[in-house]
């Protein structure tokens, strides 16, 4: 997509440089130089070149905040995907958090042979093959280890989800397939990961014949 399809898309070219995105940003108060505002404003008057090679570009933690206060209703979580994706493209990338451990474990379960155990979710939770209900966990019994220092249990969050689902006397399908999300590999501007996934995933719930989806994944 070019520059002007994303500016058109994202509806950039409506800012008003009001500065409310900025103003209510939580980087820009840690970082008095980040402005949203200054982003769109760039994009708009700049060259493309100019605008991607930003380092301002990977500042954005995607919060969303400044798109529900932007009077013109610009998306601008969209704009920095889309900016992401541009900048991927031509080689640049930023510096991920926590060490990159989180697009690191996304990257893993591209191999195509990973299985994630259904034994995860403990004792007590009631799962099977098939089933119209499916329980999607995503990357939860993973992040025990990444969020340690803060205690986070994404197993019990696991079990106490189907186990919430089988006091409603529903038994959840589940599948050893299932893979990310790519939540956060979408935010980073790589888009083709999270088509693979949407792609892996789909076809794994469709096999359990399931009819609706349950989310718990963090
Ligand atoms: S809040 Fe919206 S209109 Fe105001 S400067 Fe930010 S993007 Fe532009
Ligand atoms: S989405 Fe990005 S620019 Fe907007 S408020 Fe959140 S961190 Fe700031």
């Amino acid at each position: 997509m070019s520059l002007k399809a994303v500016i058109a898309e994202t509806r950039a070219y409506y800012c008003l440089e009001c500065g409310i995105c900025t103003g209510t940003c939580p980087v820009s108060r840690h970082n008095p130089a980040y402005s949203p505002r200054a982003m769109v404003e760039g994009a708009l008057l700049f060259d493309e070149g100019e605008t991607l090679c930003a380092d301002d570009l990977w500042s954005c933690l995607t919060c969303g905040t400044c798109n529900l206060r932007c009077p013109s209703t610009v998306d601008y979580t969209a704009f920095m995907a889309a900016l992401r994706g541009k900048a991927r493209a031509l080689g640049r990338e930023g510096t991920c958090t926590h060490a990159e451990t989180l697009t690191a474990l996304a990257a893993l379960q591209t191999v195509k042979d990973f299985r994630k155990p259904r034994a995860w979710l403990g004792e007590g939770a009631k799962v099977r093959t098939k089933g119209s209900t499916y329980y999607f966990s995503g990357c939860l019994p993973y992040l025990d280890v990444v969020f340690r220092e803060i205690g986070f249990r994404g197993r019990a969050v696991g079990n106490a989800s189907v186990r919430l689902l089988n006091a409603a006397g529903i038994v959840p399908a589940v599948s050893e397939q299932e893979v990310c999300c790519g939540h956060d590999s979408y935010w980073t501007g790589d888009a083709g990961i999270v088509d693979y996934f949407a792609r892996r995933n789909i076809a794994a719930i469709k096999k359990t014949g399931a009819k609706r989806v349950v989310f718990s994944c963090p």
